[in-house]
């Protein structure tokens, strides 16, 4: 299907049809940005740079129920499939990372809480316009208006939107949008094309990613890693943000007689991640957490899965408390393996 492009005064008229399904945009709770629930039209603004929690965090939240049980029964509560959904506004880095995450829960055996709400599952994009001082998409084979995971790409054209329909999900929204979309004029794509240049020329962080597994193998034992851990808090923040992180740990919550299995989100940077019951650590300190996290993205999972798991958003640097950086800590792998 073609392009379609949605003049503003019917973006109201968009979000009532998106409305039909549950509909995410990016909101403010408290002070942190991440995707809830619609209530009213008025909480759908598509002016943000990106949420500090990713997307992810509907598809795999931080906790979930996978079944409920009574003390002593035999009988486990599985809850209801996931409702249709629709994300609106998500980043395509966010977009990519999903099809990361896809790879693990459909690995060696599917996960079923995952990928029911991953299929009843709508993602529309926004081309990034303002990326972020710490973005490095390009390095990592996105770009700020890359189609990877989603099923309709939106480009601010300031009067209006393009809509690009990537799938079969994406076209059906076009059609059922029916006469809220004009057919884009050839104008209006490059128009669009315009943007998604400017923006990429915005990006002013880079990494060459070329070799980086081979060279990460060849620093095991460098001291390198002592150097660049030295500071890490501990605090999980890096990974419980980034959009391709999928590490949980599977906790029992009882009250009085009702209990509740649930997955909660863990993270490698933390000690009891790998703590035995012997009490052994094989990743004892920061040292090797660190180690572990870099070569995770950058390293096993291209041998495992043949892509680099960092879509290059910038949330590790940006909120890390005390300024690890995962692409000075790259650009220090890449020196001291010359
Ligand atoms: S490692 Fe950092 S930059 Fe890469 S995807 Fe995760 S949060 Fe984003
Ligand atoms: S956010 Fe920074 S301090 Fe916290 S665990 Fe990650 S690297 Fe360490």
């Amino acid at each position: 299907m073609d392009s379609k492009k949605l003049t503003k005064d019917k973006f109201g008229g968009f979000i009532d049809l998106l409305s039909k399904q549950k509909l995410y945009v990016p909101q403010m709770a408290g002070e942190t940005l991440r995707f809830a629930p619609v209530d009213s039209k008025d909480e759908v603004n598509l002016v943000f740079s990106n949420t500090a929690v990713p997307p992810k965090s509907v598809l795999f939240p931080q906790t979930e129920t996978l079944y409920e049980y009574e003390a002593g029964g035999t009988e486990m509560i599985i809850p209801e499939g996931p409702e249709e959904k629709v994300l609106l506004g998500v980043r395509p880095c966010d977009a990519r990372a999903l099809t990361i995450v896809d790879k693990l829960f459909s690995w060696d055996i599917d996960d079923p809480y995952y990928l029911k709400k991953r299929e009843a599952t709508t993602i529309i994009g926004l081309a990034c316009q303002e990326p972020g001082i710490n973005c490095f998409c390009t390095s990592v084979g996105g770009g700020p208006a890359s189609t990877e995971g989603l099923d309709l790409l939106l480009t601010d054209l300031g009067e209006g939107y393009l809509l690009q329909p990537l799938t079969e999900k994406g076209e059906k929204l076009c059609q059922d949008a029916g006469e809220l979309l004009v057919d884009a004029a050839g104008e209006d794509n490059q128009a669009a094309d315009k943007v998604h240049q400017e923006a990429a020329e915005k990006i002013v962080r880079n990494i060459n990613v070329d070799g980086i597994p081979q060279k990460l193998e060849d620093l095991w034992e460098s001291p390198l890693w002592k150097k660049v851990s030295d500071a890490c808090l501990g605090c999980g923040a890096c990974t419980f943000l980034c959009p391709t992180c999928h590490c949980f740990d599977i906790q029992d919550e009882m009250e009085g007689f009702e209990g509740r299995r649930c997955r909660v989100w863990d993270s490698c940077m933390f000690k009891e991640y790998t703590l035995h019951t012997s009490g052994h650590n094989p990743r004892p300190t920061r040292r090797e957490r660190t180690r572990n996290r870099v070569n995770h993205k950058y390293s096993y999972f291209v041998k495992n899965f043949g892509t680099i798991a960092c879509v290059g958003c910038g949330r590790c640097i940006n909120n890390c408390p005390v300024n690890i950086d995962i692409l000075d800590i790259l650009s220090q792998v890449v020196k001291e393996a010359l």
